[in-house]
C-alpha cells in the first residue's frame, strides 16, 4: 500500500442516491435564503457585462455609421437626446451607470455566497465530528485516525458551497443574457453562433477526460514517490548498516522520474487543448465576421431574410469571442460535482459507520455512585476478532475496596475495565453499578463518575494547567496544586520553565513517560471521581517514584472503589482483593498473602518477578512458551 493511500476511507454510504442533496438539505437548509439570494443576484450580475456589446452596437449604428435613428430598447424616446454629441454622452453615462450596477451587484452576489458557503461549511464539519466523535470505540479500533482525519479535512473542504454552482451560474448567466441579446437583436444571425457551440464543448468534453486520466497517474506517480521516500527515512538505518545507499538513490531517481514524465504529458495534453480551443474560438470569431460581413455587404446570404447592420456585427463579434470562456467550463461542472459526490458519500459513510453507544431515552442520571460493582458472567470479544476476549468473568466488588487486576500480557485485564467505561458493551452478562446495569444510566453521569487513566498517558498540546483541568468547568489553584502533589507532579511541574503554565508540546512530547503519567494521573485525581480505573498508570515510573505514588494514592482512594490493573505485582500487594486473569477468565482471587501462599498462576508470577526462577513448576514454564510461540505467530 502506498503512502498516499494510506489514509484513504475505507468507509463510503453506497446506498445513499444523492449524496451531495442529502448533504444540502440536512446541513444547507437553514441557510436556504441566502442561497436563493445568491442566485438570483448572480444572474442578474451578469446583466451589465453582456449589455454593453449591445450598447456598443447600438452607438456603432446611431452615433457613428447612422445607419438607424438613435434608440434603446426598453426607453422611451422622448427622453433620448436628439444631437449626435447628446447621444454619445447618454451612451457613455448609460455605460458608467452599468459598471456601478455591476459593481453593487456583484458585492451582494459576494455577500450572500460567502453567507450561505460558510455557515454550509461549518455546519458540515462540526455536524461530522460531532457524529464522529460519539460513535462507538470499535469504530475508532477499525479505522485509522489519518481516515477519519482526511474526511474532515479534505472531504470537508469540497463543500464549501455548492458544488459546481459557480461555474454553473458562470455558463448559465452568460447564455442567459448573451444568448437573450443575440436572440432579440437578430435571432437569424444567432443562429449562425449558436452553430459553433457543438464544437466547442465537444472538444472541451473530451479533454476534460484526458486531462482527468493525466492527471490519475501523476497522482499515483506521487504516491508511489511518497511511499518510497518515507519508507527509505524510516529505514534508514537499515539502509546505511547494508551500505545501500546507491540502490535506494537509484529507485527513489527512478520514481522521481517516473513523476516528471507525467507531469509532461499532462502539461502536452494542457498546451495542446490551449491551442485547440483557440483555433475553434477563432474560427468561431472568423465565421461570425465572414458571413456577418457579406450578411452587410451583399444582404442575408442563404434562407436568410433580416437585413444586418454593422453595429448589430460589431456586437455579435463581442459575443462571439467570449464564447470560449463559459462553454470551455462546463465540463469542469461534472468533474466539480463527481468529486463532491465521492466527498459526501464518504462523509456520510463516516457518520452512519457504526452507532453512537447507545443510550436509553429514560437513561438514569448518577451523582456519586456508592461504587458496588458486580461483573456478572461477562464475556466479550471485539469485532475484528473471532475469540472471545473475556469469558464467562464474574466477581462483586463492595464500595471503597481496592482491587487489583494482574495477569499474562493479552489476559483482558485493559478490556475488562474499559467495559465499566462503556466502551464497549458486553456480548454476554451484564455489569452492574449499585445494582444497576451500566446501560441504564446516562452515559455522560457514568464516565464523569469514573476517574480513568490509561495505559498510554495521553495529554493535549497546550499548558501542564490546561491538561489537569481538562473536562472541568472551574478548579482553583489549590485544587490542582493538591491532586499533582498526590500524583507526585508537584517538583517536576514546579521546575519546568513556567510551573503549571508551561506549554507541554504536542501530545505532552516535552516531557518524559513517567512525567506524562503523572500529570494523567492528576488529572483522574482533580475530578474527584466516586470509582478510580488506574490502567498501568505507574508503569513508566521508576520503582522509587512509584513507591511513593503508591503511598499518596492509597490516602487519595480511601473509601472510593478502585480498579488497578499491574504488570508488577508489587503495584497491587496491598489491594483489598487481587483478580488474576488468565485467557479473558478470572482464574483466581484474594489477597496477596491468600494468592502467594496458595499454588497457582498468581504465585508463579510473584516467584517469576522475584527472580526465583528455580522453583517455578514446568506445566508454567511449557504455558510461558506457548505463549510466546504464539505472540511470535501473530
Ligand atoms: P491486557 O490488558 O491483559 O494486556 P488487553 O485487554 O489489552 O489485555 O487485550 C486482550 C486481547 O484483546 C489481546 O489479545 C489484544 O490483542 C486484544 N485487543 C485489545 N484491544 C483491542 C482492540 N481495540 N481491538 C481488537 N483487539 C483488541
Amino acid at each position: 500500500m502506498s503512502a498516499a493511500d494510506a489514509s484513504e476511507p475505507t468507509f463510503e454510504a453506497d446506498d445513499v442516491d444523492w449524496p451531495v442533496l442529502t448533504l444540502l438539505r440536512r446541513y444547507g437548509a437553514d441557510y436556504a435564503p441566502f442561497a436563493v439570494v445568491g442566485i438570483v443576484v448572480q444572474l442578474l450580475a451578469y446583466f451589465p457585462g453582456q449589455a454593453i456589446p449591445a450598447v456598443v452596437g447600438f452607438a456603432f449604428d446611431a452615433v457613428l455609421a447612422d445607419e438607424r435613428p438613435f434608440a434603446l430598447p426598453l426607453v422611451p424616446d422622448r427622453w433620448l437626446p436628439v444631437t449626435e454629441a447628446g447621444q454619445l454622452y447618454a451612451i457613455v453615462a448609460i455605460f458608467a451607470l452599468l459598471v456601478v450596477l455591476s459593481g453593487v451587484l456583484k458585492y451582494v452576489r459576494g455577500l450572500a455566497w460567502g453567507k450561505f458557503n460558510y455557515n454550509f461549511q461549518h455546519d458540515v464539519r462540526t455536524g461530522t465530528y460531532d457524529v464522529a466523535q460519539r460513535l462507538e470505540m470499535g469504530f475508532f479500533d477499525d479505522h485509522r485516525a489519518g481516515e477519519i482525519m482526511s474526511v474532515l479535512n479534505n472531504d470537508v473542504n469540497e463543500f464549501e458551497g455548492i458544488p459546481g454552482s459557480g461555474t454553473f451560474l458562470y455558463a448559465a448567466g452568460f447564455f442567459l443574457w448573451a444568448g437573450g441579446f443575440m436572440l432579440v437583436l437578430h435571432w437569424q444571425f444567432a443562429t449562425v453562433i449558436f452553430a459553433v457551440m457543438p464544437i466547442i464543448l465537444v472538444l472541451s468534453a473530451r479533454f476534460s477526460v484526458v486531462i482527468e486520466r493525466a492527471h490519475d497517474r501523476i497522482q499515483q506517480a506521487v504516491g508511489e514517490l511518497n511511499a518510497r521516500l518515507q519508507n527509505n527515512v524510516s529505514g534508514i538505518s537499515v539502509i546505511k548498516a547494508n551500505a545501500a545507499e546507491e540502490f535506494e538513490s537509484d529507485r527513489v531517481e527512478r520514481a522521481s522520474r517516473a513523476h516528471y514524465r507525467r507531469k509532461l504529458d499532462a502539461l502536452k495534453i494542457r498546451i495542446g487543448y490551449q491551442h485547440a480551443n483557440t483555433l475553434v474560438s477563432r474560427a468561431a470569431l472568423l465565421l461570425t465576421l465572414g458571413v456577418g460581413g457579406y450578411w452587410v455587404i451583399v444582404g442575408p446570404p442563404g434562407p436568410y431574410t433580416a437585413p444586418l447592420t454593422p453595429g448589430l456585427l460589431v456586437t455579435f463579434l463581442l459575443y462571439s469571442q467570449q464564447l470560449g470562456g463559459p462553454l470551455g467550463a462546463i465540463p469542469g461542472i461534472v468533474d466539480e460535482f463527481t468529486n463532491a459526490r465521492a466527498s459526501a458519500k464518504r462523509i456520510l459513510g463516516l457518520q452512519a459507520a457504526a452507532s453512537p453507544v447507545p443510550e436509553r431515552a429514560d437513561a438514569i442520571a448518577l451523582e456519586d455512585p456508592d461504587g458496588r460493582v458486580e461483573y456478572d458472567g461477562v464475556t466479550f470479544g471485539y469485532r475484528s476478532a473471532d475469540e472471545p476476549v473475556l469469558s464467562d468473568v464474574s466477581f462483586e466488588i463492595e464500595p471503597g475496596e481496592t482491587v487489583g487486576i494482574v495477569g499474562p500480557t493479552g489476559a483482558g485485564k485493559s478490556t475488562l475495565v474499559t467495559l465499566l467505561l462503556r466502551f464497549y458493551d458486553p456480548d454476554g452478562g451484564s455489569i452492574r453499578l449499585d445494582g444497576h446495569d451500566l446501560r441504564a444510566y446516562s452515559i455522560r453521569d457514568l464516565r464523569r463518575s469514573i476517574g480513568y487513566v490509561s495505559q498510554e498517558p495521553f495529554l493535549f498540546a497546550g499548558t501542564v494547567r490546561e491538561n489537569l483541568t481538562y473536562g472541568l468547568e472551574d478548579a482553583d489553584d489549590g485544587a490542582v496544586r493538591e491532586a499533582a502533589e498526590v500524583a507526585g507532579a508537584t517538583t517536576f511541574v514546579e521546575n519546568l520553565p513556567d510551573g503549571y503554565d508551561t506549554q507541554i508540546g504536542e501530545r505532552g512530547v516535552k516531557l518524559s513517560g513517567g512525567q506524562r503519567q503523572r500529570l494523567c494521573l492528576a488529572r483522574a485525581f482533580l475530578h474527584d471521581p466516586s470509582i478510580m480505573v488506574l490502567d498501568e498508570a505507574t508503569s513508566h515510573v521508576d520503582n522509587e517514584t512509584e513507591a511513593l505514588i503508591q503511598r499518596s494514592i492509597a490516602d487519595v482512594v480511601e473509601g472510593r472503589t478502585t480498579f488497578t490493573v499491574a504488570h508488577r505485582l508489587s503495584t497491587v500487594r496491598d489491594a483489598d482483593r487481587i483478580l488474576v486473569l488468565d485467557d479473558g477468565r478470572v482464574v483466581q482471587q484474594g489477597s496477596h498473602e491468600e494468592l502467594v501462599a496458595r499454588d497457582g498462576l498468581y504465585a508463579n508470577l510473584w516467584n517469576v518477578q522475584a527472580g526465583d526462577v528455580q522453583s517455578l513448576p514446568d506445566a508454567f514454564l511449557e504455558r510461558v512458551e506457548r505463549r510466546a510461540d504464539r505472540v511470535l505467530e501473530d
